[in-house]
């Protein structure tokens, strides 16, 4: 059963490609007003997980949502595809451990390999989009290299490492430059060893963030001129010791000098820490400010590096206002060349820095027996602690557990170091930010302030990265006199070029081949080279409502910069943008807004849909390595698109979403009662005699049930119409499902079955049928977007010879208000109430619903919205199976069933289930509704008998038979017999073919 539905949904994707459905909705809604999409690209380095199509079906919906209304659209799939997530997996495949082994095996072929390995998975990501349902402008794949090793794209997805999207990225940094906002910076940044790059601000996430321990030291510096005197400081890191320029204190603290009865040695520390030192005598207090200045003996002065840095200056306490008492001893070590504050303070104070750490992370020169070890070696860690534990300085060692920075791709513990790096300044961008970002529409609505909030802390943009593939920064530094020239456009790298053009000529603008060319410095006229890093990946994901929106989706040719503006901006900003909040705020919400606001001082959206992480059943998260991640292939297999996308569309985006195989299966129950009332249409009515109607609105029918039906469906029409404009499809989704399991199967159905079954009343059966197929092509209309499979199915086997070729070619439903009859929709809400009161009372009493009763009495205050005359008495009758239904003030509860079972009501309760045992015969014997030339042959006793013979039409009729005959003996050659009790009697029945 499970693969029949996989394999159908393949059927129909081929069907898709077959009919070429993309360009024959985009030839549909050519006329149509644009209504703009942006992909958020999806990082092209492994296969997708489950996680990965929650996005991509909220994506797919809309665009085919906004389809349905006739919107002209744009349908571009987005593949992020440099930056370091790509470099650290090709790395692990080469078994290179840090960047030396790159530059050893060569930067072009370790590029080469970067853009095979983002070939590799663009192209799985693509099927596995198309196997989703993804509506997408897919393209050719095209897998072919040109002479000099560069990929020929011919797909029509956006590759941000395309020639378009990279030299987009130059404009906009000379636009930056033009403003003045580039820079080089002299800072103190987050940096992982293994990588050998900084981290920015904006990629330290919390979920960065690690519990480690660590042998941390509280340690004691000597007091210049006061014996036996020690300030007592701590640290966690104990590699930035030999950095130590000066020591903090928070000006308004009190601070104690304390006696150790053990040593006889005195401390400064916080008052309030003073128990640290074990019967510790508090010997005087005094504020913090009575500390500056005091002068201490450096811990490592020894050290070459530390004599060259320091040049005379002696070591002394500076005031410091955000010195807190919660860790430590309140006195803190500070090594500006270790720690951004730290580096902040000094600089403001004119102190030196002490600059430790090369680009992998190892003592440079100058740093004795440790130069050249790894700051967080173990070696390094015992040296320091030998070093002090010799001079008499170490006070205590302990293990220390904390919340640390962690690299977000590589997991290992960041430093941080000193380094110029190149930023760009955003003080002058916040303001109009802030007015972009509130003019933009946020779902879930806490979005706005989070964006806000991380738009107040932000820093400076740190763009560079010490690494080899992504965005050659075109940033071009003068050695002779320091200026530096940024360029532009391809165009103006070859006016510019002075040297290496042919060799960098028909390359796409990436290391190594970039750096061959050199330019003349605008100032000095000297040879100038490019600066060796590269840009951050964030560029390449902010720059794509530029580099990437063309009528076309083929962006060798890009509006933008071609001097199309208008066919750009007919696409800009951009209507929705739908992706995963967790870490975007920082990321690529964020830099959509700088990148626009700098190039068009423009919001870049209009809406914005965010939405949560996807968890296991259980609430963790998935993880590879914690044996409980879902890959696509495997969900897809095993649930099919539809069931997974209809979960996503229900999902509240607001909260984490869990992933797992028995939601699926329970939403496929329900999926699986809207195609059993499609099964019982196919069924029960002629297909033949029904057909779509043309003009909206023109189904009618003076059958209540009908009518009932038809004002729920227009009114569920509206409710899916407005909640997908204003972007929730689970509100959407919800309601339809309630609309298939509540209205239409669990009562229209129920209610109609009779109706359907038998030929009893034409004219009515004939305007119900009419009604049941309007009912089933609406709702695939509006299933469509969220499970283009299912509907396109149903749709195939309902439609008209003359109507569109595909569910997905389809006008979307308009809801007719003449059709919503409120007033109907309460009467009969009241009904359903008033019958499973009745239901239940009758359960309540063993008395089944077969057995007809006389009448039931009704709460006339308690249902008020039903009419003593109304039409909808006659379901209550029948629904509960009783002949009168009586309004009245004075019963006891709600309702009253009367329970005095006549010879009459037994008499009919015994017809009742004779028709029953007979349907279920038929069902038994194969035979179809169509099928009529039964004979029913009976053995029974004489009262039975009576029984049967004079309620025969009605059994024959309603069983569909032809001829009841009594027959002498229980044998006989049948298609099916069975026996059953009736009140103690004995009743036997067979059925078989009329002759
Ligand atoms: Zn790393
Ligand atoms: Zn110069």
């Amino acid at each position: 059963m499970e693969n029949d539905f996989v394999q159908k949904e393949k059927e129909t994707l081929k069907f898709w490609e077959d009919i070429k459905l993309l360009d024959l909705i985009k030839e549909k809604n050519k006329k149509g007003e644009p209504w703009s999409f942006l992909d958020g690209p999806i990082t092209a380095n492994n296969p997708m997980g489950v996680h990965h199509a929650w996005g991509r079906t909220l994506k797919d919906l809309f665009q085919r949502f906004k389809s349905m209304q006739g919107f002209s659209e744009r349908f571009q799939n987005g593949f992020d595809c440099q930056g370091l997530w790509v470099e650290v997996e090709v790395e692990k495949e080469l078994g290179f451990r840090s960047k030396k082994d790159i530059e050893r095996y060569s930067v072009e072929k370790f590029v080469n390999k970067c853009k095979e390995r983002v070939h590799k998975y663009s192209k799985i990501q693509t099927e596995q989009s198309i196997r989703l349902g993804m509506l997408r402008d897919w393209g050719n794949w095209q897998t072919d290299f040109d002479e000099k090793g560069e990929w020929m794209q011919k797909a029509h997805s956006y590759f941000t490492m395309s020639r378009a999207n990279n030299y987009a990225i130059w404009h906009f940094l000379k636009k930056c430059h033009e403003k003045g906002l580039l820079y080089k910076g002299h800072d103190v940044v987050a940096w992982c060893p293994r990588c050998g790059t900084a981290i920015s601000q904006h990629e330290i996430l919390t979920e960065e963030y690690k519990e480690i321990t660590h042998k941390t030291v509280y340690f004691k510096l000597p007091v210049v001129g006061e014996n036996d005197t020690y300030f007592l400081a701590w640290t966690t890191t104990p590699w930035t010791l030999p950095s130590n320029v000066f020591l903090s204190v928070n000006p308004h603290f009190t601070y104690a000098k304390v006696a150790d009865p053990k040593t006889g040695e005195f401390y400064i520390l916080l008052k309030d820490k003073a128990n640290l030192i074990e019967n510790g005598q508090i010997v005087e207090t005094f504020e913090g400010k009575a500390l500056e200045n005091k002068r201490y003996t450096g811990l490592f002065s020894e050290l070459e590096a530390v004599k060259e840095a320091l040049r005379g200056y002696t070591h002394k306490v500076v005031l410091w206002k955000d010195v807190t008492a919660e860790e430590g001893t309140g006195v803190v070590h500070s090594a500006p060349g270790c720690g951004q504050e730290d580096f902040k303070l000094g600089k403001l104070l004119h102190l030196p820095v002490i600059n430790p750490t090369d680009d992998e992370s190892k003592f440079q020169e100058g740093f004795g027996e440790l130069s050249g070890k790894g700051v967080y070696a173990n070696e390094t860690r015992d040296y320091v602690f030998a070093n002090l534990e010799n001079k008499g300085l170490v006070y205590k060692i302990e293990d220390y557990t904390h919340r640390y920075p962690t690299c977000w791709r590589c997991k290992s513990e960041l430093i941080f170091r000193l380094v110029d790096e190149w930023y760009i300044s955003m003080d002058k961008l916040r303001g109009d930010l802030a007015k972009s970002v509130k003019q933009i529409n946020w779902i879930p609505s806490f979005c706005l302030e989070r964006e806000l909030d991380w738009l107040h802390n932000m820093h400076d943009w740190l763009i560079s990265k010490k690494r080899y593939w992504g965005l050659a920064l075109p940033i071009y530094e003068c050695s002779a006199c320091k200026n530096f020239d940024v360029i532009g456009s391809k165009e103006e790298l070859q006016k510019r070029a002075v040297q290496g053009y042919e060799k960098f000529e028909g390359h796409s603008p990436h290391k190594p081949w970039i750096d061959e060319v050199k330019i003349k410095c605008s100032k000095c006229n000297a040879i100038s080279s490019r600066i060796p890093d590269v840009g951050t990946p964030w560029l390449d994901a902010g720059i794509v409502p530029f580099s990437t929106i063309s009528d076309n989706n083929r962006y060798e040719d890009i509006p933008y910069f071609n001097n199309n503006k208008k066919e750009w901006a007919k696409w800009f900003p951009v209507d929705l943008v739908c992706e995963s909040f967790p870490g975007q705020f920082k990321n690529w919400f964020y830099v959509l807004l700088v990148m626009s606001q700098v190039l068009e001082d423009e919001k870049p959206f209009k809406s914005l849909l965010g939405f949560a992480s996807v968890v296991d059943e259980k609430g963790e998260e998935m993880h590879k390595s914690k044996g409980n991640a879902i890959w696509f292939d495997q969900a897809v297999e095993k649930i099919g698109a539809d069931v997974m996308r209809w979960m996503y569309a229900k999902e509240n985006p607001a909260s984490n979403m869990r992933f797992g195989y028995s939601v699926a299966k329970e939403n496929q129950r329900k999926i699986l009662i809207f195609q059993n009332c499609f099964t019982f249409f196919k069924i029960y009515t002629d297909r033949s005699k029904v057909k779509s109607q043309k003009s909206k609105g023109q189904v009618k029918s003076q059958n209540l049930l009908d009518q009932w039906i038809l004002s729920k469906l227009n009114s569920l029409i509206k409710e899916a119409t407005e909640s997908l404009e204003k972007l929730d499809p689970s509100k959407a989704t919800i309601a339809i499902e309630n609309f298939w399991i509540n209205d239409l199967s669990l009562w229209y159905l129920r209610r109609s079955r009779k109706r359907f079954q038998t030929e009893e009343n034409p004219e009515d059966k004939k305007q119900g049928e009419q009604v049941f197929y309007e009912v089933l092509l609406t709702i695939c209309k509006l299933v469509a977007p969220v499970m283009p499979f299912l509907a396109e199915d149903i749709y195939q086997q309902l439609k008209d010879k003359d109507a569109p070729e595909s569910i997905h070619l389809c006008e979307w439903p308009k809801y007719n208000k003449k059709l919503i009859d409120e007033k109907l929709e309460q009467e009969m809400q009241q009904v359903r109430e008033i019958a499973s009161l009745a239901l239940s009372k009758r359960a309540e009493l063993g008395i089944g619903v077969r057995q007809g009763l006389q009448k039931i009495k009704i709460q006339k205050s308690k249902f008020k919205n039903i009419n003593q005359n109304s039409k909808v008495l006659g379901l209550i009758k029948d629904e509960i199976n009783v002949k009168e239904v009586i309004f009245n003030g004075d019963v006891e509860g709600d309702i009253e069933l009367d329970t005095i079972i006549t010879e009459e009501l037994k008499e009919e309760g015994y017809v009742r289930e004779i028709i029953r045992n007979v349907q279920s015969l038929r069902k038994k014997s194969g035979l179809t509704p169509s099928d009529t030339n039964v004979v029913i042959s009976y053995f029974v006793n004489e009262k039975l008998s009576k029984v049967l013979k004079e309620n025969q039409t009605q059994i024959l009729e309603s069983t569909r038979s032809r001829e009841l005959r009594e027959s002498k003996e229980k044998q006989g050659e049948f298609l099916a017999q069975a026996e059953f009790k009736l009140e103690g009697e004995v009743l036997w029945i067979a059925l078989e073919r009329a002759t």
